[in-house]
């Protein structure tokens, strides 16, 4: 097999790297695709692209591979494999960083907090720059700095023609709205930049882990806290067990318990301040918040979410955290069988919500909190696991229906949740996103995806 103008690596069943490199971070997906073309550099990626179009591939595209639905890998066609590009350079005189379409977060935090530099990123990681950015891009930092899409200056895009185009503010202004929350649609993205800000390096941050039976009065006294909050202050509350991390004492290990992760985006000394009224409250298992590197603390959660466990998501977007919302959580938040599924709410609000609805193509800015609801089971357990705990997702989505805001955030969506697209955009970000679609890619070349079809 060879591929004109491809210097990168090309990987087919009969190879010994096959098994590996077709696996994506959800252990559920098994796919077996034609051929992985890894690629080292954008001519690799246009390449890939021409050939593919030529004979009529099946297009699955890897950023991080780590999207829960496994779009990344497609069985039958080829894999547009970006992994091996990882590259990113900061540069601190100018506050932007330059990304490589198959970084990971801690890459980015890695080079750029070498500066004291930040910008916002996910909050494991080990997920990919640039899914998550694609589809939007929230984490710790989103209060004060925005989406991830809101610190993006420009993309170097392959097209599905294979050319190359740099989409920003003044270059292909429309396919640069569309990258900002599109998702995969409309090009393969060979590289990222994006602006810096000032963070830490070393940050007040860490979870705080209460008793599962304080949950209500958790949450309750929570919906206050942040009311108050400064954008600086990033929460994300995990319900589940407490994982067996090494920072935790073990008696605690799989005990079931509510956390509020923080991470102050700010001066430590304001930090310390700013989380006090909630380090007071009740009667915490563990305290963990402290001063540390912000680098560290991005890091803190990459071993309670391995590669190959097994993994089925369902999210929604919520109209606020009422008393009835708090109560449907509490009674489902800790029904899964599985002591390692879970569910995270972010807090969004601040600079996210400050930003004008139609800017990007993220179109759900005035909602303030999401939740995740992540059944996960070990490889060995797939049988009745795989069920019940799918199941139990399922269920507590359902209880929230009076809860939902009508809106989802695409990252989120899992493999059964394709008719949920225009849900992600409401219909009027829908359309804008199918018209552009309809320039950039009229044949929908790039449709293994949370697609959005041409118009
Ligand atoms: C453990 C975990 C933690 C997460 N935490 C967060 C979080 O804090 N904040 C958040 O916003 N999201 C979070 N997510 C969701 C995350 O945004 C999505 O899973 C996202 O798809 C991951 O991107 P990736 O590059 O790793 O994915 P991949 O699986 O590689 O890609 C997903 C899709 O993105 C598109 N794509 C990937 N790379 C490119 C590219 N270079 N050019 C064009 N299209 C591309 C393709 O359509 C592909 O199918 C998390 C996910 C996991 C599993």
């Amino acid at each position: 097999m060879k591929i004109d103008g491809f210097r990168g690596q090309l990987i087919t069943a009969d190879h010994a790297e096959y098994d590996t490199a077709r696996t994506v971070w959800n252990g559920a997906v098994d796919r077996r695709p034609r051929l992985i073309a890894r690629c080292g550099g954008t001519a690799d990626v246009a390449a890939a692209v021409r050939f593919a179009r030529c004979h009529d591939l099946e297009i699955a595209v890897r950023g991080g591979g780590h999207n829960v639905a496994g779009t990344a890998v497609c069985d039958d066609g080829i894999v547009i494999d970006l992994s091996a590009m990882r590259a990113v350079w900061a540069d601190p005189a100018g506050r932007t960083a330059r990304v490589q379409g198959g970084a990971l977060w801690g890459d980015v935090d890695h080079e750029t907090q070498a500066h004291g530099l930040a910008t916002t990123g996910g909050i494991v990681g080990h997920t990919g720059v640039a899914g998550l950015t694609l589809g939007g891009g929230i984490g710790f930092l989103m209060r004060k700095h925005g989406l991830t899409i809101d610190n993006l200056l420009a993309a170097e895009v392959v097209t599905a023609e294979g050319e190359i185009l740099r989409a920003s503010a003044d270059e292909h202004p429309d396919l640069f709205w569309a990258l900002r929350g599109g998702g995969g649609n409309f090009g393969v993205v060979a590289s990222f930049r994006f602006a810096l800000h000032p963070v830490g390096p070393t940050v007040m941050a860490g979870p705080l882990f209460w008793a599962a039976g304080d949950t209500v009065d958790v949450l309750r006294f929570y919906r206050d806290f942040i009311s108050e909050a400064p954008d600086e202050l990033g929460t994300v509350i995990r319900l589940g067990t407490v994982p067996p991390l090494p920072v935790i004492p073990e008696d605690l290990h799989w005990r079931p318990a509510i956390a509020v992760a923080c991470c102050y985006a700010g001066a430590v000394e304001d930090g310390e301040r700013a989380v006090r009224a909630l380090r007071r409250f009740g009667s915490p298992l563990v305290d963990l918040l402290a001063p540390m590197p912000y680098a560290v603390f991005q890091g803190g959660f990459d071993d309670t979410v391995l590669h190959g466990w097994h993994y089925y998501w369902k999210a929604t977007d919520l109209t606020g955290l009422s008393d009835d919302a708090i109560a449907v959580i509490a009674d489902h938040a800790y029904a899964a069988t599985s002591a390692r599924s879970y569910s995270a709410m972010f807090h969004l609000g601040g600079a996210v919500a400050r930003i004008p609805r139609d800017a990007t193509a993220y179109a759900a800015r005035d909602v303030a909190h999401n939740i995740i609801i992540d059944a996960v089971w070990l490889p060995d357990e797939s049988g009745d696991h795989a069920a019940t705990e799918s199941a139990w997702a399922r269920g507590f989505l359902k209880a929230l229906q009076p809860h939902r805001a009508g809106s989802v955030y695409v990252n989120l969506l899992d493999s059964d949740d394709t008719a949920r697209v225009r849900e992600a955009y409401g219909d009027h970000t829908y359309q804008r996103l199918a018209e552009i679609k309809a320039k950039y890619d009229p044949d929908n070349t790039f449709h293994h995806n949370k697609n959005i079809r041409p118009s």
